[in-house]
């Protein structure tokens, strides 16, 4: 059977694809069914063929699974953010945890009999929803040409008139409603992508989950807002109800401006003009004190990063004496969290604003054992361990005595130059050649991998265990409810080394 582009087929879906499309046969032809369920039966059109397979999405659920469930969210087929939202949570980390376990069985060529021995069950979130403290909503116009916010439809950017997302924060609706209202009142314009006029490109909203600080900042094409104290007196207006985790109650406390002029995909511009308010927020996470600006990287789901830092801090197994690594360290706070149980933390990051924060935020809860160095893994790593390592090996070779930073593995607490612990935790590419194969070099006891991208993972594993490590454990942790997406944090074990250490 010859099908084409506009048929209708019916299709009992029979398994979820990596972006958590459903899979399914007809007549031996494989296709690819969006915004369909593991276990649905459903009349689907297909929209691409292929010799082989096709796409096609979902017209009518003709017998819908068990795993279906009513989606939060009425514009989650439209829009980019939630692939499967329609099914049941509990199904959905199924579905993360499969993901990790293929990957790792395919790309990191580990053994089933491995696999199951080191893999625990992922760590699902008690609440799925509402649990984002950072959204970036652009502002646009609609067919009408009224005034509008919400979120770009999937692969476009068409701009769905949501403001209230059932990831983010419950208060941001209010927030963008009295910036629309704003606006309308001013006759200030919305930035139109299409001709690069206009004014109000996105609004940020950040909220720290703890403290119940919020920042809101508008993204402008200029450098100034006209009748901004009308926006302040706005926002500042807004009945918000609830509080921070700490007892706080929710305040906006941070009003700023992001410049930028550029005819860009990229949403904030770097150059910041606080309106009213700190230039930062405050939140806490694992008890330590984080400033965050407007620009600064933050983990968006601060439940479920408590957690995912927890495991990282147990498979390093600090006891006070070890040196560690922290590479992709962001505003480091893997880094302080280690700093409190380590003898001493090295963080690199490529962000300069970044590495100032971490240095940052390390003064301000009082750690003095964390240092911080911009740049990239693969090139700081390499130029500290050819330098240091040389002058370690001549001072070796000529007799003199090592100091005590600069010991060889085996001895007790390990050194810069042969760490106790590296821990990464890179973007979704993984990690560069050269960066793994340095690691393999300094030849740490123990190697925390934490990861959003499982694929990446699996590959970089692969490379570190033929350089002479045992995977010793893998678990998921769901950062990203009602998406396809999922951290993981592995440790990796030298082989030979003794594991009381
Ligand atoms: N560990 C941090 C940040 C993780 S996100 C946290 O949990 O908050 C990954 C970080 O890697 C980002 O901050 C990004 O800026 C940084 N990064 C990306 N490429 C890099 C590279 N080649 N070398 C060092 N850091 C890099």
């Amino acid at each position: 059977m010859e099908y084409k582009k506009n048929d209708i087929v019916t299709v009992a879906i029979e398994d979820i694809g990596n972006d958590g499309e459903g899979i399914g046969k007809t007549e031996g032809y494989t296709l690819f069914v969006k915004d369909a369920v593991i276990g649905d039966v459903v009349e689907a059109r297909i929209t691409k063929c292929k010799k082989n397979y096709g796409y096609a999405r979902v017209e009518k659920v003709v017998t819908p699974s068990s795993f279906r469930v009513e989606p939060e969210c009425p514009f989650h087929k439209r829009c980019g953010g939630c692939q499967i939202q329609a099914m049941r949570y509990d199904k959905q980390l199924a579905f993360k945890q499969d993901k990790i376990r293929n990957n790792l069985l395919r790309i990191g060529g580990f053994s089933k009999e491995l696999i199951d021995t080191v893999m625990e069950p992922v760590v699902g979130m008690e609440e799925p929803w509402h649990y984002r403290n950072k959204a970036q909503f652009p502002v646009g116009y609609d067919r009408e040409g009224n005034l509008i916010t919400g979120f770009y439809a999937g692969r476009t950017h068409d701009i769905i008139a949501n403001t209230d997302c059932a990831l983010g924060a419950p208060e941001n609706k209010q927030i963008l409603e009295a910036v629309l209202s704003y606006m309308r009142e001013n006759h200030v314009t919305a930035y139109r992508e299409e001709t690069g006029e206009g004014l109000v490109r996105h609004v940020l909203i950040r909220t720290g989950f703890w403290s119940g600080e919020i920042m809101v900042c508008l993204v402008v094409n200029g450098t100034r807002l006209p009748a901004s104290e009308k926006l302040i007196e706005q926002l500042l207006e807004i009945p918000l109800a609830g509080t921070g985790k700490s007892g706080q109650d929710k305040r906006i406390t941070s009003i700023s401006l992001s410049v930028n002029t550029q005819k860009t995909n990229v949403i904030m511009g770097n150059d910041i003009r606080l309106l009213w308010g700190k230039d930062c927020i405050q939140d806490t996470l694992c008890g330590l004190t984080f400033s965050i600006s407007p620009l600064s990287f933050y983990q968006v789901n601060p439940g479920q990063t408590e957690k995912l830092y927890g495991l990282a801090l147990e498979y390093a197994g600090l006891t006070g004496r070890e040196t560690v690594w922290d590479l992709y360290c962001g505003i480091g706070t893997i880094s302080l969290c280690m700093a409190k149980k380590a003898k001493q933390v090295y963080g690199v990051e490529v962000v300069p604003q970044a590495i100032a924060d971490a240095r940052e935020n390390a003064r301000v809860n009082q750690i003095a054992n964390a240092e911080f160095y911009e740049g990239k893994a693969e090139e700081v790593l390499p130029a500290f361990y050819e330098k240091d390592g040389q002058a370690e090996r001549l001072e070796t070779m000529s007799g003199q005595a090592k100091n005590e930073s600069e010991q060889l593995p085996g001895e007790q607490g390990g050194s810069k130059l042969h760490p106790d612990v590296i821990v990464v935790d890179p973007p979704r590419k993984g990690c560069d050649e050269k960066c793994l194969e340095t690691m393999l070099k300094m030849q740490p006891e123990r190697i925390v991998y934490v990861s959003c991208d499982s694929a990446t993972l699996a590959r970089d594993l692969k490379v570190l265990c033929e350089g002479g490590y045992e995977l010793k454990r893998v678990r998921g942790v769901d950062q990203f409810g009602g998406t396809v997406h999922v951290e993981s944090t592995v440790l990796l074990q030298r082989r030979g080394a003794d594991p009381a250490h």
